[in-house]
């Protein structure tokens, strides 16, 4: 079988899969003989990059230089960075990781004899609209690779699971990663996988406990500062990686030290997993909502969820299986403890389905819309956007929005398309981001509060098209994704990065 591979370019750590000789999915490990690498870039003065373990390492001393939780910003067009005076996007940044993760999976490969990695699907959130795909897929081509398809990240899972017995069955795909909380309520029929719900929130993750076991400590040894008060003096970045440390000990044992250094002095603190676990029980607590909320959006109404499935780094704290097994009954599984590369195992099977490899048993099926789409509207209060096409609507959609017009003659109206993550009927404009702005002109005379139309519709390859009607006058608006760069460009930032080992 020709070799293709998995990229789970997380948003704390990545993490790269292909298939193995016994036909099933094996994560390739980095140079620090690691199965995951942070997805952290160093920027040093001399133009070099470093990405991974020595690049967090690097948060400790240099926070000015370090990029991190970069996918976050993926659909914030007017997000950079300067480093140095050099512009730096989300798009640049995704690429170093990618690459990172490529080269050292090359290494590995190359002793084996085996070809380097070139074929690849990469993952994505399933909150991902189609500009964040886009933007994601021209990383994926900086980086020297021909990216096969995007998954996402929640379908990949289940797909790494898919064998192991949940046909049949309605399941929940929990995923708690170091920066961003998933949910996807998931089925699978005659080997067919549906999604029946999304929801997140892309601000909660394990460097929330991080900071919320510094906060504790900090206070402990008498400071009346939190992280928030401190996050850009120098010991900071240290700080949070003791957390972190700390953090993860507890997920093995009762009690852990945290070693606080601050002002140049060290203070040793013991934190039983009972104290960190009433210091972080809002924040589990969060997750449950946002799971409760997920299930009362879901496609098929009151749906009983068979399995729950946990996925990302922090599901290894015991606190997340212990609170899920209350609320529910069903069995809670996380793979083979390896929560973590479950993503990119999922990303290399549905690789290999997509070059004809037989093996998979598991097909995709109808998946869930990740934008809304809606008009904006004036009240008394001021603008608002109404909803005509909603994310949690069914994937193939056509919906309207009724207007009239305010003026006697009046011959032309403006409509205004705007782009949102919310399932509700009407919001505020500026949890939106405007698509396009476009006058319909009909161009004769009509009298005040004459009908106008304005239509969404949506395909099942995610395809929307929009346009506005007024007695039988038609305007068309063209949403394009293009991405943020052209291919001229696409070319020469590939070539500029083939050259660097990073
Ligand atoms: P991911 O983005 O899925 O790689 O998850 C990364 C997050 O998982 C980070 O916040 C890590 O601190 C956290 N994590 C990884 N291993 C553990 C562990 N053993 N216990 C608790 N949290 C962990």
């Amino acid at each position: 079988m020709e070799a293709v591979f998995g990229i789970d370019l997380g948003t704390t750590n990545s993490c790269i899969a292909t298939i193995g000789a016994d036909g099933l999915p094996e994560v390739i490990k980095n140079l620090d003989d690691e199965y995951t690498t942070p997805s952290v870039v160093f920027y040093d003065e001399g133009d070099e990059y470093y990405v991974g373990k020595e690049a967090k390492s690097g948060m400790t001393v240099e926070v000015e230089r370090i990029v991190a939780f970069i996918k976050r910003e993926m659909s914030n067009t007017n997000y950079h960075r300067e480093i140095d005076g050099k512009r730096i996007t989300p798009v640049e940044v995704s690429a170093l990781i990618l690459k990172k993760v490529v080269d050292d999976a090359n290494e590995q490969r190359s002793y084996e004899g085996l070809p380097p990695v070139k074929k690849a699907v990469i993952t994505v959130p399933a909150y991902f609209g189609n500009m964040e795909c886009e933007l994601t897929k021209q990383a994926g081509k900086i980086a020297g690779l021909e990216v096969l398809d995007l998954l996402n990240e929640p379908t990949a899972a289940a797909l790494s699971y898919g064998t192991k017995g949940l046909e049949g069955k309605t399941f929940m795909i929990y995923d708690l990663g170091g920066g961003t909380f998933d949910v996807s309520i998931m089925k699978m029929k005659n080997g067919i996988l549906d999604t029946l719900a999304t929801n997140g929130d892309h601000h909660l993750g394990g460097v929330d406990w991080d900071i919320a076991l510094l906060d504790y400590v900090l206070m402990k040894n008498g400071f009346d500062v939190t992280y928030e008060d401190i996050k850009n003096e120098r010991d900071a970045g240290k700080m949070l990686l003791a957390a972190e440390s700390c953090k993860k000990n507890l997920s093995k044992s009762d009690k852990a030290s945290f070693k606080l250094v601050y002002k140049r002095k060290q203070y040793v603190t013991e934190v039983s997993r009972a104290v960190f676990e009433e210091l972080t029980a809002d924040l589990l607590e969060k997750t449950i909502d946002i799971i409760n909320h997920a299930i009362r959006l879901s496609r098929e109404a009151n749906p009983k969820i068979d399995e729950v499935i946990l996925v990302g780094g922090s599901s290894y704290m015991p606190m997340v299986k212990e609170r899920l097994q209350k609320e529910f009954s069903c069995p809670i599984r996380l793979d083979n403890l390896e929560p973590d590369r479950a993503v990119a195992k999922g990303a290399a099977l549905h690789a290999a389905s997509l070059v004809g490899e037989k093996r998979t048993k598991v097909q995709i099926g109808t998946d869930l819309a990740s934008r809304s789409y809606g008009v904006k509207c004036f009240s008394r209060d001021g603008f608002y956007v109404a909803n005509v096409i909603k994310r949690t609507d069914d994937l193939v959609y056509e919906g309207s929005h009724k207007f009239y017009t305010s003026n006697p003659d009046q011959k032309a109206a403006t409509i205004a398309i705007y782009e949102n993550i919310s399932e509700q009927d009407t919001l505020d404009i500026n949890k939106c981001t405007l698509i396009e702005e476009k006058d319909l002109r009909w161009g004769f005379p009509v009298p005040e509060s004459t009908q106008v139309d304005v239509y969404v519709s949506r395909s099942s390859d995610s395809t929307v098209r929009i346009w506005g009607e007024c007695q039988g006058k038609r305007v068309d608006f063209v949403i394009q994704y293009k991405g943020m760069y052209s291919d001229e460009e696409i070319e020469k930032l590939k070539t500029e990065l083939e050259s660097k080992r990073v």
